[in-house]
């Protein structure tokens, strides 16, 4: 059914299960996955009122389908639980289409865009070779530094853009949306938030008056490892509809039917399963920090994570992504990836397993150790995304495992 207006819900979940869904014409429990590239009009007339935007209505597959719209109004919703403004969101093939889309559409030559040092590997390299080319320049610093962000703010008045992913990889960095944001009010700066590794149940960018989310859907939206996805999503409406949706259109970086039947799906558990994965890593954590043979942890729910404050002001539960340091270094790592027995060894994030990554050998092994090493990948680096596994079966193998 379709959610009644006049039944505010009160809880997340039911958010999560029902927000987004209109009755199908055909009386389908499940909106179906919509394989069709194009949609007919009645006559001539009604083509020509779809194509003017009088009439409401799908036309072509890359410029919306119901199965992706269903997708897009349920992390719409989900985003803004509890706000009282709405945000429209725009389904991307990808994370990186999605961001892609942002910033072509809010960018031009002669802006500057800042950031924090700590990206997603993707982001970095647009804003390193990708927006230079077109005249924009990136300018990296350490945000959690917020009288440096001010600095640079005003010695720097063409930034256009801040954009902030929390938490980040690979040391789980988290920046304070809401100080960053309100620095961006300050100096006329629009501000983006990647909210991937939190998702909108444990943290809302919007709350803290960001002008744009976006997501890699690929990750605990969808939750199972069975897409590639992303969204782009922002508050002002009209942008949403007019630049942003003609940006989005022009890229072609659209989803498409099935994955969003796969991602609407998925994400009708999102609060039952991050509160499981969240409830694991925090056991992972307690287990592995003061293990013998581990040199540091990094997970923003120890109160000797730098950005502790930080987290717990603007997530509901630390998440499921930490890292941690072998004391063993390289070698240690690649035993420790060879030893598992139950968990996975693959990179990527958020699925029903525990999925473990060693970044100087696997996805990092192609950067030079000095370039890596200043942004905390080490050689005894190990990146985990904490599954829903029983927690004594996790615990079991990542101990078998670091023994040497
Ligand atoms: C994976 C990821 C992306 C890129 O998303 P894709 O779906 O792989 O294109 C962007 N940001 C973060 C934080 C990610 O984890």
């Amino acid at each position: 059914m379709t959610m009644d207006k006049n039944f505010p819900v009160t809880g997340f979940s039911s958010l999560a299960i029902h927000a987004g869904h209109e009755q199908d014409p055909n009386y389908a429990h499940l909106t179906p996955i919509y394989a069709s590239s194009t949609y007919v009009f009645d006559d001539a007339e009604q083509g020509m009122r779809r194509f003017s935007g009088q009439e409401e209505g799908y036309i072509y597959s890359r410029w919306g389908n119901p199965t992706m719209a269903e997708a897009e109004n349920k992390i719409a919703a989900m985003e803004t639980f509890g706000l009282d403004f709405e945000v429209k969101g725009i389904l991307h093939s990808s994370g990186m289409a999605a961001i892609s889309t942002l910033l072509l559409a809010t960018l031009k030559s002669g802006d500057k865009i800042l950031s924090h040092f700590s990206l997603y590997g993707g982001t970095q390299e647009i804003l390193n070779r990708i927006l230079p080319s077109l005249g924009i320049e990136p300018i990296i610093v350490d945000l959690r530094d917020l009288s440096l962000a001010e600095e640079t703010l005003k010695a720097n008045p063409g930034i256009r853009m801040i954009y902030l992913e929390t938490p980040a990889n690979p040391t789980i960095q988290c920046v304070d949306i809401e100080e960053l944001t309100l620095l961006g009010k300050k100096y006329g700066a629009l501000v983006a938030c990647d909210n991937t590794f939190a998702t909108p149940y444990l943290q809302q960018p919007f709350r803290f008056g960001v002008d744009f989310v976006v997501h890699s859907t690929t990750k605990f939206l969808n939750g199972h490892g069975t897409i590639i996805g992303g969204i782009f999503l922002g508050k002002d409406i009209e942008f949403m509809k007019t630049q942003a949706t003609k940006i989005h259109r022009l890229l072609g970086g659209n989803s498409n039917s099935f994955d969003a039947f796969l991602l609407v799906n998925g994400m009708k558990t999102l609060e039952v399963r991050m509160d499981r994965h969240c409830h694991n890593a925090m056991e992972v954590a307690g287990f592995l920090d003061g293990h013998e043979a581990v040199a540091k942890v990094n997970y923003n729910g120890l109160a000797s994570h730098p950005d502790y404050f930080t987290a717990s002001k603007q997530m509901r539960h630390p998440g499921a992504m930490m890292s941690i340091e072998l004391k063993g270094g390289l070698k240690s790592g690649i035993t420790m990836m060879n030893k598992l027995k139950l968990c996975t060894r693959t990179v990527s994030l958020g699925t029903c397993d525990t999925l473990l990554c060693h970044p100087a050998s696997m996805t990092h092994a192609g950067v030079p150790k000095e370039q890596r090493e200043k942004y905390g990948i080490t050689d005894g680096l190990i990146r985990m995304s904490i599954g829903m596994e029983n927690i004594q079966d996790i615990l079991s193998d990542l101990d078998q495992a670091l023994k040497q």
